[in-house]
Formats: C-alpha cells, structure tokens, sequence
C-alpha cells in the first residue's frame, strides 16, 4: 500500500496508540531486559501535521511481523500530560462552543485503559486531568458543569451515581433522539468534590450485579462533563471500553464467553459507526448495539472523538487484535 498523507486533525475521530511502561514484574522476569513487540516509523511527527504513523508489531519468536497505519503514537516515554495537551485540550475547546466530544480508551485487560482514563494519586489521568481544565475555564467564564457516570454492561446500564447502580433505561423520542431516563446528573464546584463522587462511582461499578464479581473489566465505563456557558451546552465522555478479548486464546465458557461477546459485539459496532464517519458515509450504523446508540449525539455532526489503542508492550497477539480493529475504523 502506498503511504497517503491525510488530513486526520480534521477527521471526525483520531485513532491513536499509547504503550504502556513495562511494569516491575516484567522487568524482573527476563534476564535480558524485556523486548518490545512494538515500534512506529514517523514516531515523532507532529501530532497536528495531519501525517500519519505506521506501528510495528512484531513476534520475538516467529518474526511475524504486521503493520498499521495510524493518526499518532505515545511510546511509553510519553506522560498523560502529553496525551491530553496533544489530543484531549483541543477537544475541552470544542465543548465550551456548545460541541460533544468523546475519548474512548480501548485495549486487552491489562493494557493500561483505566490508568490512561484515571490514573493514579501522583499521574493523574486523563479524567481528573479534563475535570480541572474544565472547573479553571469555567471559573474565568461563569460556565456550570454537571456529570453523569454509567457503566453498560451485558447491553443495560447502570447509573453509577445512585446508591444501587440502578438500571436506566434508553428510550429513543418521537424525534429519533436517545434519552437515557432518569440518569442522575449532578453539579459540581470544584476537584475535591469531583474527586469524591467520582470514586463513590468507581466503586459501586466494582461491587454492582452481583455484589461479588467485579466485572469493571468487562463493562463500559462513561463518564460525561456536561458544560453549560451562556446558551451552549457541550458534553464531553471520558469512555474506559471493556476489555477486548480474543475467544480463540482466552477459551471463555458461560457467563463470560457471554460478556465477551457482547463485548466484541459493541466493540465492532463503534469501530463500524467510526469507520462509517471518518469516510463520510450516508448512513451511520448506531443502531448496532447499545453503546453507539448512547454516543449518537456525541459521534458524528460537529462532534468530535479520539480513540485510545492501549497496548501492552510485551503482547504480540493482543497487541495486534487491537491495532487491527483500531485501524480499521479510520
Ligand atoms: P486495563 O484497565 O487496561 O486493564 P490498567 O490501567 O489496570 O489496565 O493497567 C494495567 C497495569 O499497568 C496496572 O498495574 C497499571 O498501574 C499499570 N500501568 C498502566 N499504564 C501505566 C503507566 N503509564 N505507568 C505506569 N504503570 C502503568
Ligand atoms: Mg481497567
């Protein structure tokens, strides 16, 4: 294939890749230092340049070798800080003039999706990172802000925000507009109060279901910032995605071969409506699960969106079902 220079930083959703660092574990496993299955050519082009990179992935034992073509790469070098300056600033800019916006983190279990989204006490993520940009642009414009946080799970969702996780129903209005009814959405003023309620969230999306199992893994976690400044009201989803799994390696039964495919199902159905955008296609297929009926007011129009490809550097196998259906919704 020949290479084409595009200009994605006006594509509807960017596709980009971030490698996670080797844990401690992996470090001390190989006697040599572990060997990364993943490199890019164009590494250090300008994210903005429109120019696009091409990721490596290569089989240590069998020199397979695959590659893909991508909007930008964050190597394991690379901070949250430079994820959200290169790619999420641009979209909080969007939401204050009234635009919907969506960062999906995307990626096998262990890949890195929720330390991208959340992070940790000393690297915050992407989330808190979104959150206080938007209270500091809020403070000089008079602007309020409320949020919601759901998770879908099996095709249902729950509303994190309300003590049981109660079950919200998605109903479509006469004018073909998705209403999730009786979501809660509350106000907040500031990061201590954001902090606190987001991880009564985050833990109820750990014992919710069954009261045992956590299944955070395997459901779709959304948070969305709603800003609202003079009449513009914009939205923007901070989305940690289940874990994408490959049947064929995991050997799933029950429960789980149901989750996981449910999982894939909406996986492949937001990679569909993605592809279906970005090559300006009639018709958008939102309708295929219950995730990209949910976003439909937030893909798509002048909405804009960026999807995370989380890898984990020493998995040639996952690193490729990843890639491959990243890639192909450009
Ligand atoms: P996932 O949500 O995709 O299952 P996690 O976010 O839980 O994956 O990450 C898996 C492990 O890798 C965790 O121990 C996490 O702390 C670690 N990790 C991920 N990204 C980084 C990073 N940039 N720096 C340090 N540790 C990381
Ligand atoms: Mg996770």
């Amino acid at each position: 294939t020949s290479m084409q220079i595009r200009s994605n930083s006006t594509s509807h959703v960017r596709v980009v890749v971030r490698v996670r660092p080797f844990l401690p574990s992996e470090l001390e496993s190989k006697d040599k230092g572990p060997v990364p299955c993943i490199s890019v050519l164009n590494a250090d082009s300008d994210p903005r340049s429109g120019e696009e990179i091409t990721v490596h992935i290569k089989d240590q034992w069998t020199s397979r070798n695959e590659c893909y073509k991508l909007d930008s790469f964050f190597s394991q070098e690379n901070g949250l800080d430079s994820i959200f300056h290169g790619e999420v600033s641009n979209l909080i800019s969007g939401v204050f003039k009234g635009s919907n916006a969506t960062v999906f983190a995307y990626g096998a279990t262990g890949s890195g999706k929720t330390y991208t989204m959340q992070g940790t006490d000393r690297q915050p993520g992407l989330i808190p990172l979104s959150m206080s940009r938007i209270l500091s642009s809020c403070e000089s414009s008079g602007s309020s802000i409320e949020i919601a946080y759901y998770e879908v799970y099996l095709d249902r969702c729950y509303d994190l925000l309300e003590p049981k996780a109660k079950e919200v129903m998605v109903l479509e209005d006469k004018d073909g507009q998705v209403q999730m009814k009786g979501l809660s959405r509350v106000t907040v003023r500031s990061m201590p109060e954001f902090s606190q309620i987001f991880a009564s969230g985050v833990q109820r999306r750990k014992i919710a279901h069954t009261g045992l199992n956590d299944v955070s893994s395997r459901s779709h976690g959304v948070l969305s910032i709603i800003v609202s400044s003079g009449g513009a009201v914009g939205k923007l989803n901070l989305i940690d995605l289940a874990g994408n799994e490959d049947n064929r390696r995991t050997g799933n039964e029950g429960i789980r071969l149901l989750e996981s495919a449910k999982i894939n199902q909406s996986l492949f159905a937001l990679s569909n409506v993605i592809y279906a955008l970005n090559n300006n296609e009639p018709r958008i297929p939102y309708r295929e699960s219950k995730l990209t009926r949910i976003l439909q007011d937030s893909l798509g129009g002048t909405s804009r969106a960026l999807m995370i490809a989380c890898l984990n550097p020493m998995s040639y196998h996952e690193a490729v079902h990843t890639v491959s259906l990243a890639a192909r919704s450009r």
